[in-house]
């Protein structure tokens, strides 16, 4: 993270300690509001001149506003309060699925604006396609009533795969995508191409949902597990999120758990995406609906998913038994996440959540009985409160947050470059 004093460092431009103060000033705002020039002069250690001066910066650019309140404080004459400008700007976060594409815009505090949710087929749409689709989606978000106004800072994608760090697709066997790249594409075909855009996988960006935004937020041990035809994860550690060296930290779908079990769609053997997935969980509990066989088509899977719960409420033993088998694999395969990284708590995701009522019990035990820790060493599992929007949202969320680290260019001033 840059911080203020690196800007005193030999051939720092001024442009750049002034955008690094610029990026201090945001994010002591962030923290401390409401509150007054000098509560942010005295909290960053700037000047009171100087510090003004980035605040009138960051309200021209729609980041700061003032709340038109005034502090009152022992000493010293009344301030006007300010606050993040939630009015004025908007990050945009896509999540692209197997089987849907949802998309989440949010204010700078992160509060959800406007959503869209489509059954889509992206693996028979293939990638051209469905990065033709994102690029459609984010315009219809974008020119949503809810942001009217607004200027767009930047744009997130997740994606059920592996992802490299130009936001190329590496592998995405549920999506059927290999060195897709699928950031440079959706830049060429965004209206404007300057528009900052990153993607990550969809278990990264879920657990940072969880991490801001869900039930257990705080949690600085915490993994989110995706629900749907794949199965994947997110985990964070003291609070950071694991990448591995290539990225591929968190893909517990892929860890075998019976060698001589159903093919996997990345070509192995017993994964337990295979054994626990949503399409294995259906084509189990609702085998006369799904014995169109795989790939289902967008609403179909949707369609199936409600189908086995349905099944599961009225007392169906083949939906309960498809359930409470997969959550037994899930536990096994968590059990061994628990071992390795010791959560204090996994949120299960997506299409888990409706079959929650009897996935955990099995989840629950199986995880107690294969963690080498008594009690599975502390960790509780639980349901996601996101929805299918969770990934979405946490890189609307991230993208909103990298303004204050620098990690995302500021927004220009109104009526300067900014559309
Ligand atoms: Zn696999």
């Amino acid at each position: 993270m840059r911080t203020e004093t690196e800007g005193r460092s030999n051939g720092v431009s001024v442009s750049t300690v002034r955008e690094t103060n610029l990026q201090l000033v945001l994010r002591t705002v962030r923290e401390l509001a409401p509150c007054s020039r000098s509560a942010v002069a005295s909290a960053t250690g700037l000047n009171k001149t100087t510090a003004s001066s980035l605040v009138a910066d960051l309200m021209a650019r729609g980041l700061v506003r003032e709340t038109g309140e005034t502090s009152r404080p022992r000493v010293g004459r009344p301030g006007v309060l300010l606050a993040l400008d939630e009015t004025s700007l908007t990050a945009i976060g896509v999540e692209i699925n197997v089987d849907y594409l949802s998309a989440v815009a949010v204010d700078l505090l992160g509060r959800e604006l406007a959503t869209r949710h489509v059954h889509v087929d992206a693996r028979a749409a293939g990638p051209e396609a469905s990065v033709r689709l994102v690029a459609e989606t984010v315009r219809e978000t974008a020119s949503a009533p809810e942001l009217a106004g607004r200027r767009i800072v930047g744009v997130s994608v997740a994606v059920p795969g592996l992802v490299d760090p130009s936001g190329t697709v590496t592998l995405a066997p549920n999506l059927g995508w290999r060195d897709v790249p699928l950031r440079d594409r959706l830049t060429a075909l965004l209206d404007d191409p300057g528009l900052p855009t990153q993607v990550d996988n969809d278990g990264n960006l879920g657990v940072m949902a969880e991490f801001r935004d869900g039930a257990c937020a705080g949690t600085p041990d915490l993994v989110y597990v995706t629900g749907e035809i794949g199965v994947g994860a997110g985990v964070l550690s003291g609070g950071t999120l694991l990448r591995g060296a290539s990225g591929a930290a968190g893909e517990i779908g892929h860890l075998c758990l019976d060698p001589d079990g159903p093919e996997c769609a990345c070509g192995r053997r017993g994964c337990l995406e295979a054994l626990a997935g949503i399409g294995t969980i259906v084509a189990a509990a609702v085998p006369d609906l799904a014995a169109g066989g795989r790939p289902w088509t967008g609403p179909e899977v949707a369609g199936l998913v409600e189908a086995s719960v349905w099944r599961a409420q009225e007392g169906d033993a083949a939906a309960v038994a498809a359930m409470e088998r997969a959550g037994a694999w899930l536990g096994r395969g968590l059990a061994g996440l628990a071992n390795v990284v010791g959560p204090g708590v996994v949120v299960l995701g997506g299409y888990f959540v409706p079959m929650g009522p009897w996935l955990l019990p099995s989840v629950r035990a199986a995880l107690a009985e294969h963690t080498f820790a008594p009690d599975a060493g502390g960790c509780r599992v639980e349901l996601s409160e996101l929805g299918l929007g969770a990934a979405a949202r946490g890189g609307a969320a991230a993208m909103v947050h990298a303004l204050d680290t620098g990690r995302l260019p500021l927004p220009e001033p109104a009526g300067g470059q900014g559309k």
